[in-house]
């Protein structure tokens, strides 16, 4: 079993990523190629299969997407990708690899790699919060990934914390991913260009050219405006993790993604928010930032995890 290979896909909105790696997580090759986003499920299925080739021999295969996906392989609403509602994917990739093509939502399987190839091998329950443009998760409840009973579970980013809150892509408004991505970030910034006017490290980035981490450096300088975005974005934040924590008693809480990845005391500041913000019913949850490699390996420990629990 030790040499096995496993060949995984990350599917994003802009690019793809197969990975080849074996069981330990050592990555043997990697290549990338620009998603073709507009062209539907049937182009993207040739896509992935057409880059499978230039990978030689592997054992086990596996793509995971940007978007809600039931466990037959139906793709719930695909924001990113044109042309998916109501597609099986899981068949139409099984189809063009002749084999079982092992799939998944990308934030579930970055919760199995934490599982797998991160810390959260020394905890039976944990959770996994991805924080970047949008916001996602996975729930590991007694060693297993909680999917419950369509597989659409771990839809962390859609718990309102606001209500009548800013409008989400998921058709209500105030979730949290509204309230604290990267692209939430952003917009509350480019809404209030008034404030950003008398900013002067605000105003000196183009409002089109500006990201998040811009707004954590502005904190960084001591700039009043970026660091009211950013102890908003870590109230809100704090919301949804202490309602985590009352429901599902978590014995850690782990955090992947671009918004937090450049600042050291994002994670201090929202474990301090979050105290607070149980209060009283507080009680010390363990908070991580994942490895880089994690969000990597994500594809290849979906298919090690369902080769072990699934099969
Ligand atoms: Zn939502």
């Amino acid at each position: 079993m030790t040499d096995r290979k496993y060949l995984g896909f990350d599917v994003g909105g802009t690019k793809i990523t197969g990975t080849l790696a074996d069981e330990t997580g050592k990555i043997i090759k990697r290549k990338e190629v620009k998603t073709k986003k507009f062209l539907g499920p049937d182009a993207l299925v040739s896509q992935i299969n057409e880059l499978s080739q230039q990978f030689g021999d592997y054992d086990d295969v596996s793509v995971i997407f940007p978007a809600p996906i039931s466990r037959e392989g139906i793709v719930l609403n695909a924001p990113n990708l044109t042309g998916w509602n109501s597609v099986n994917i899981k068949q139409k990739l099984n189809e063009s690899f002749g084999k079982e093509v092992f799939i998944d939502n990308d934030a579930t399987a970055q919760a199995i790699s934490v599982k797998i190839f991160d810390k959260g091998k020394r905890y039976k329950d944990f959770i996994y919060i991805v924080i970047g443009t949008g916001i996602g998760g996975g729930i590991f409840l007694n060693d297993r990934i909680y999917r419950g009973s369509n597989g659409y579970a771990g839809e962390i980013g859609h718990m309102v914390i606001l209500a009548n809150g800013p409008g989400c892509g998921c058709g209500r408004r105030g979730c949290i991913e509204a309230l604290g991505s990267g692209r939430a970030i952003t917009r509350r910034v480019i809404e209030n260009i008034g404030e950003v006017r008398k900013s002067t490290f605000l105003s000196s980035i183009s409002p089109t050219r500006l990201v998040a981490e811009d707004v954590f450096s502005g904190k960084r300088l001591g700039d009043p405006f970026s660091t009211l975005i950013i102890d908003e974005e870590i109230y809100y934040l704090s919301i949804a993790v202490a309602n985590l924590i009352n429901i599902f008693d978590p014995a850690a809480i782990f955090f992947g993604g671009g918004v937090m990845k450049n600042d050291r005391t994002f994670l201090n500041d929202l474990e301090e928010a979050t105290k607070h913000e149980l209060a009283n019913y507080y009680r010390e949850v363990p908070m991580f930032k994942i490895k880089d490699e994690t969000i990597d390996l994500a594809p290849i420990a979906l298919a090690i995890y369902e080769r072990k629990y699934e099969k």
